[in-house]
């Protein structure tokens, strides 16, 4: 009895060894499992956070990258810009210069152009102010002695100034008087003409035969001779222009 007590005991001892070292294995397989799962785990991990890291490395590396090359684009565009800027700018320097000179040189020429206009204006009219001055005189000069010549041609016998048109200068380069020495009257024949000019036939038959000079045969000794030439001139030039009248 106490042997097969024993033998039962050791065989409860042999089972209860046995579950014990089976439940130790099991447990130390289950470590195992557990330490590899773990590695298993820390490796994925491992992978994935170098993935990632290199991933995001990349992805830092190509901002960067696309940010240089943007700031590199923004600078060239910026001085294409600036350089078109200045270049606009030195175009419109250039046409504002070029407007100013264009500007100034018409205005120059302009001026000279008026200044020009004015002074031959200014000329045109002293010469004709001179003409009218010295016409109007002449005219008036000439009028005055023929009003005169009624008076002065009265008295033939009391004579003591010969009635002589006014002296006035010839305006006839020309002048067929200038030849002639013989002439006492200062005037030439020119003068004598254009006293007579505007006189009709009638006229220039009357004054020609008041100027005859046997009429001034009877003036004072003294002058007579002088007087007869003087009125045979005048004589000469009314009897053309006598003769020449229609
Ligand atoms: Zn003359």
């Amino acid at each position: 009895m106490a042997f097969e007590t024993s033998l039962h005991k050791l065989e409860a001892a042999k089972t209860e060894d046995s579950r014990v070292r089976e439940r130790w294995l099991e447990d130390l397989r289950a470590e195992r499992e557990r330490e590899e799962e773990h590695w298993r785990l820390w490796r994925n991990e491992h992978a994935l956070r170098n993935r990632f890291a290199a991933e995001r490395q990349e992805k830092l590396a190509w901002e960067a990258r696309e940010l240089t090359e943007r700031l590199a684009r923004e600078q060239r565009e910026r001085m294409e810009r600036l350089a078109e800027a200045r270049r606009e700018l030195d175009e419109r320097r250039a046409k504002e210069q070029r407007e100013m000179e264009e500007r100034e040189r018409r205005q120059r020429s302009a001026r000279q152009q008026r200044e020009r206009q004015e002074g031959l204006e200014r000329e045109a009219l002293l010469q004709r102010q001179a003409r009218a001055r010295s016409g109007t005189t002449a005219t008036h000069l000439l009028a005055a002695w023929r009003g005169g010549l009624d008076a002065a041609l009265s008295n033939h016998a009391k004579m003591q100034a010969f009635p002589a048109p006014p002296a006035l200068p010839c305006t006839r380069p020309d002048c067929p008087d200038r030849s002639e020495t013989d002439h006492l009257l200062q005037a030439c024949d020119c003068v004598i003409h254009r006293a007579f000019q505007d006189a009709g036939k009638e006229a220039l038959k009357r004054e020609r035969n008041r100027w005859h000079p046997d009429k001034f045969a009877i003036c004072p000794h003294a002058h007579r001779e002088e007087y007869q030439r003087m009125a045979n001139q005048m004589f000469k030039v009314i009897n053309d222009l006598y003769e020449k009248a229609t």
